[in-house]
């Protein structure tokens, strides 16, 4: 696992070394051990990506739609075929499960069987006779080049949620990864050169933040995509609307679970207990505060604890490890930091997983599973996103209670409910102020062909990634309105 070996960028269908002055480790978060190097790619070579893909762009938008999905296809085969290799450089970069590594592809893949739907998607309407012998039509056409920049969290899926729907409606397409967890973005572009598409229409641009302001000031690119923490969103759509472009940006979370006295509590223990601390807790889809209502306080407070106290804490690529560690050791210090937080405002660590370590990875990144309970609703850890594998716990007097603490934040990423009352269900799912809402779901992630729809302070913009919300950001409509009377073509 020790290697220093510095990862290239994809320029106009070659791999090419960067020339950055800087470059920064990558790190098995099991053991800290440096796996690669990754450039922090200047200016210069963004400007590169970009001319490179303009370049490429004109032929390829004139490619038909349906040639531009065949290496879609392709690809989807490449990715199943690669479906291991790809989850052991997740794990081994991101530090989630084996098991883990693999889910998050398959939601990856089903992004690109979607948009190899594009010949139905990317279809316009029309109407006959708006007046008399007249006819409108709307047609797609793509924007040119567009560009991603995404977090570490999920370096599998999340370049899919773009990627396939960018260059199948015909846009030149360049990733920014994580600089945390670039390895199978390298990997996945390994795979995209395989699959055959032409040279400059996907690129590949490692860096950070100067990178990223190198895209969002690059008067030739023309839509960006964003996911990552809210700060950071916030600022990437203010830059990139201020120069012009369309922007759609994914942040950060913190989503509220509100557990019913008549749920089924097996079930909503297990399913909790995979949504608050999978992914150790790194997901922005992890439950990250359980409301308990009336009589639901003892006996779901009782089984998480059990749950959090009994989860098998290691190195993801080991058998029978059910949760794997944080990214950085900087991460596990502010987690740690913000437990400390919670004990301070009044609540109680019934579960403490602070400075814990595991046996032969005595060096990896550990927060073992925690449940913070009694958390004030109206304190500064009920507010701010942890990103970790800690479940705060609240308790409601009653539905409308419950709802009132879900309504009462700045995200809305996520809220689910687990009740056995269509009625209670039917007003939470009314009411909740969220973008993804479950209902006896413990990780409301949207699928492909549904829009990924944060709201609030978990999203900028307003098309979504995925689905035809994807087909809409990447692409402009032209409207035509046309007249072609008999009596012209009698002339000849
Ligand atoms: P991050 O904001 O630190 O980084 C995301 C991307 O932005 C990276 O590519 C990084 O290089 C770049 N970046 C970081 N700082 C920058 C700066 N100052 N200027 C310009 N670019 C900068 O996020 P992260 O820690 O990688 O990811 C975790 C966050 O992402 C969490 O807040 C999580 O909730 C959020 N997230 C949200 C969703 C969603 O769908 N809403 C999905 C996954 C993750």
């Amino acid at each position: 696992m020790n290697n220093n070996e510095q990862l290239l960028n994809y320029i106009n269908g070659q791999w090419k070394r960067s020339n950055a002055s800087s470059t920064v480790p990558v790190h098995n978060p099991a053991s800290n051990a440096v796996i690669a190097t990754v450039a922090l790619s200047p200016a210069a070579e963004v400007d590169e990506a970009v001319r490179l893909a303009q370049a490429a762009f004109p032929a390829w938008r004139s490619t038909p739609v349906v040639e531009r999905v065949q290496p879609l296809f392709r690809l989807k085969m490449l990715l199943e075929e690669n479906l291991d290799a790809l989850a052991r450089i997740i794990t081994n970069e991101c530090g989630k499960t084996y098991a883990e590594s693999v889910g998050e592809m398959r939601r990856g893949i089903e992004n690109v069987e979607t948009a190899c739907g594009m010949p139905s998607l990317i279809q316009g309407y029309n109407n006959e006779d708006i007046a008399s012998g007249i006819d409108e039509h709307m047609f797609r056409q793509p924007l040119g080049v567009v560009a991603a920049i995404t977090p570490f969290n999920f370096p599998g899926m999340i370049p899919f949620w773009f990627l396939p729907y960018a260059v199948a409606t015909g846009n030149c397409f360049i990733l920014k990864p994580s600089e945390k967890v670039p390895m199978t973005s390298q990997k996945i572009f390994e795979l995209l050169e395989k699959a055959g598409f032409p040279a400059g229409v996907l690129q590949l641009v490692n860096g950070g933040a100067e990178t990223v302001n190198a895209l969002l000031d690059h008067p030739g690119v023309r839509a960006i995509s964003f996911v990552g923490s809210t700060p950071v969103a916030k600022y990437v759509y203010q830059r990139a609307t201020a120069n012009g472009k369309r922007a759609q940006c994914q942040g950060g979370a913190k989503n509220p679970v509100v557990v019913m006295p008549d749920a089924d509590m097996e079930t909503t223990t297990r399913i909790m207990a995979d949504s608050a601390f999978g992914c150790a807790g790194q997901r922005c889809l992890a439950a990250s505060v359980a409301i308990t209502v009336g009589g639901a306080k003892n006996s779901f407070t009782e089984a998480m604890a059990d749950v959090a106290s009994s989860r098998t804490v290691g190195y993801g690529l080991d058998k029978g490890v059910q949760m794997g560690p944080v990214i950085t050791a900087q991460s596990k210090t502010r987690i740690e930091g913000l437990i400390g937080a919670g004990e301070a405002e009044g609540a109680h660590v019934l579960v403490d997983g602070r400075q814990k370590k595991v046996a032969g990875y005595e060096e990896g990144n550990w927060v073992f599973p925690t449940i913070l309970d009694g958390v004030n609703p109206n304190g500064e850890i009920a507010r701010t996103e942890i990103f970790g594998p800690v479940l705060s716990l609240m308790h409601a007097a009653n539905v409308e209670e419950a709802i009132a603490i879900v309504n009462n934040r700045a995200y809305g990423n996520m809220a689910c409910i687990f009740t056995r009352d269509g009625s209670v269900a039917r007003k939470f799912r009314y009411e909740a102020d969220a973008g993804n809402v479950g209902i006896n779901i413990g990780v409301a992630a949207p699928m492909a062909f549904f829009p990924f729809s944060g709201w609030n302070e978990s999203f900028f913009g307003d098309l979504h990634a995925q689905s035809r919300h994807g087909v809409e950001f990447y692409t402009q409509t032209k409207v035509v309105v046309e007249r072609w009377p008999l009596e012209w073509s009698r002339q000849f």
